[in-house]
Formats: C-alpha cells, structure tokens, sequence
C-alpha cells in the first residue's frame, strides 16, 4: 500500500462551456516526489488542482488521492492536503503567527501549547520566525508566498498542492521557496504547478507537461533533458582536427557529428547510440592523433525549453 501513487487521474476532463480546460488526463504521482506540473498560461494546471481538491467537478473520468475518490470522498481528499492558492488571501492586520495559529487551529483540537508549537516550527521552517509577530500587511511578496506555503503546511498533510508557488517572485525569493519545498518533501509529496522551466530543473523529480489541456509528456527530469533524439556528447578541441573527424564519424555507436568552429575553438556535438562505447572510447579515438588537444568534453544535455518547445511541435499547436 505504500507504494501507491498519492494521486491517481484516469480520463480526467474538464469542459467549461465550450472551453476544454483539460482532456482525458492519465497522471500517478507517487509518494514523496517532488512532481513539477508544467504548463504555459492557459494549459489546464489550475483546472486540475481544482479538480483534485473538490472545488470543481469532472466533466468526465475518475481520480483519486490517497485512495479517495475526489468527488466522492471530497472531506477525506482535503484532510490530508495542504493547499496553497495561487494568489492567497489573507487578513492584512494579522501577524504571520496569528494568521498560521487561525489556520492551525482549523486542524488541531489539541491543547494551545501544542498549536503554538507548531506555529512555531512552521514559521521556522518558512524562515519568518523573525517577522512572525508583525501584520501581513507589511510583507513583501516573497514573505506572503512563503507565509502561504506556511498556511498549506501547518496541518502537517502528505501532500501539498501548490498553485504556482514561486511565478510572482524575484530569483531570490524563488530560491527560498524552492528550499522550502526540498524541505517539505522529507516527509510530504509536493504537487506544484509553474510556468518556469527553470524551477523544475531545480527542485523535481518528475515533470508531467501539459498543453492546452493535454499531456505532452510525463518522466523523470534526466530523461527529458536528454531530449528525443538521444544522447549527445560536446567535445571542444584545437589543431588540425579533420582526420580525427572521420575516424570518429566511421565508428559503429556514432550516429551524426555535428561541428561548429568559433575564435578558433572547434566544438563538435557528438550524437551516439551506446553511451557505454562513447564514454568509453571517445576521447581516445580523438586524442590518438597528436595534432588533436581536447580542451573540455561532456555529456550534452538539452534545456528544458528546448525540450518544451519541442514537445509542444510534436504534438502540434493548432486548435484542435
Ligand atoms: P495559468 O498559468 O494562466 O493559471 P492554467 O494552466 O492554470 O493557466 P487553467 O486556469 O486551468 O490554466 O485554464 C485552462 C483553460 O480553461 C483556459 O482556457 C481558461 O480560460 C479556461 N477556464 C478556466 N476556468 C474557467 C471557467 N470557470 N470558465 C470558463 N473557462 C475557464
């Protein structure tokens, strides 16, 4: 039962009039992952958080988390959630710990010190401890982002759903909520949507794209950076590299040799089809001609965007 992914979709729909906010979404998320759900302005990413929380119903298809039905088991499905807004709402003359005390307080039928407690190891871990008793209304966007995050986690839930967590921040207070959620993680499943191909480079361990309401692609992070064509490796040389170029390009494992010469720095993009042989034999069929130097050599891999972009090619951008 452990094993079980946190949250399960099958055929999940949404149709808003004659918007199809999200098409027949077959997504398993499993436990204690950071799952990046990435998607431009407009894909269908709030839709299905909606969904999964009960505050809308599909239009077709099933999903479950934890086991629970989300139409279904609604109040089972939001007891062990942690949900953050993607623009949250707060009443601006509280302070930060009375703001996390009111919501704690919503969970917890425990004795005050207890909720106290836990207000105070959540505003620790939010990094407010500092700013805890001044009003909301004087924080910065980052410290409300991070105050909501806060909120969403004061019930100690399994999982959190975050809307965007880090869309409205500067890097640096990005960088800060990306460290909370690596944080989280040690005893949570973190759902979170963005828009920043960047953020999930950082802090996922699996990224589910979506577009214009379906999924394009759903894997571990490192298998969307190597791309759809394979691996290729990057090898930037100097001197008269036109004979090592051929024995290169006759040998069995390389498909394709790509080459561009800059400030007389030459760089090929090496695409192979066995990393081993590559990684193996490479640089040595290189540097056995004398009038070869190797100034750097690694494993190319491709920006999200790319692969983003890519994606988005493949499956066609046109209405449908
Ligand atoms: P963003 O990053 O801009 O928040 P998103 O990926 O979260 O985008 P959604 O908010 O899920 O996208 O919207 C998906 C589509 O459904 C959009 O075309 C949107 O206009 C439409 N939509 C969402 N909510 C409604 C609604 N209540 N009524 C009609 N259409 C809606």
């Amino acid at each position: 039962m452990t094993d079980a992914p946190v949250i399960r979709t099958q055929n999940l729909t949404k149709t808003y009039k004659n918007v199809r906010a999200l098409r027949s979404l077959d997504l398993e998320v499993p436990r204690n992952s950071i799952f990046g759900f990435l998607g431009p302005n407009g894909a269908g990413k709030t839709t299905t958080i909606k969904l999964l929380l009960g505050l809308v119903r599909p239009t077709a298809g099933t999903a479950e988390v934890f086991g629970h039905d989300i139409v279904g088991d609604t109040i089972d499905v939001r007891r062990r959630i942690g949900y953050l807004p993607q623009e949250p709402r707060y009443y601006e003359h509280l302070t930060a710990r009375e703001t996390l005390r009111f919501t704690a307080r919503f969970f917890y039928q425990g004795p005050a010190p207890a909720i106290e407690r836990r207000v105070a190891e959540t505003l620790e871990l939010v990094g407010l401890s500092d700013r805890a008793d001044r009003p909301v209304k004087g924080f910065s966007s980052g410290e409300r982002q991070r105050l909501g995050i806060g909120q969403a986690q004061v019930s100690n839930p399994d999982l959190l759903i975050l809307d965007e967590p880090a869309a409205s921040l500067d890097p640096m207070g990005r960088r800060d909520v990306l460290a909370i959620m690596e944080r989280l993680r040690e005893r949570a499943t973190v759902f979170y949507s963005t828009h920043i191909l960047d953020d999930v480079q950082r802090v996922s361990d699996t990224v589910a794209i979506l577009n214009r309401g379906e999924l394009i692609a759903r894997a571990p992070i490192e298998e969307l950076l190597v791309g759809s064509e394979g691996v290729a490796y990057s090898v930037v040389l100097r001197g008269e590299a036109a004979e090592a170029r051929s024995r290169v390009a006759n040998q069995p494992w390389v498909s394709e040799i790509h080459a561009s010469t800059e400030n007389g720095r030459t760089e090929w993009l090496v695409r192979v089809t066995d990393t081993e042989a590559a990684e193996a034999q490479l640089l040595r069929v290189i540097l056995a001609d004398e009038r070869v130097n190797v100034a750097a050599f690694g494993r190319r891999t491709y920006e999200l965007e790319e692969v983003f972009m890519n994606l988005v090619e493949e499956n066609g951008n046109g209405d449908d």
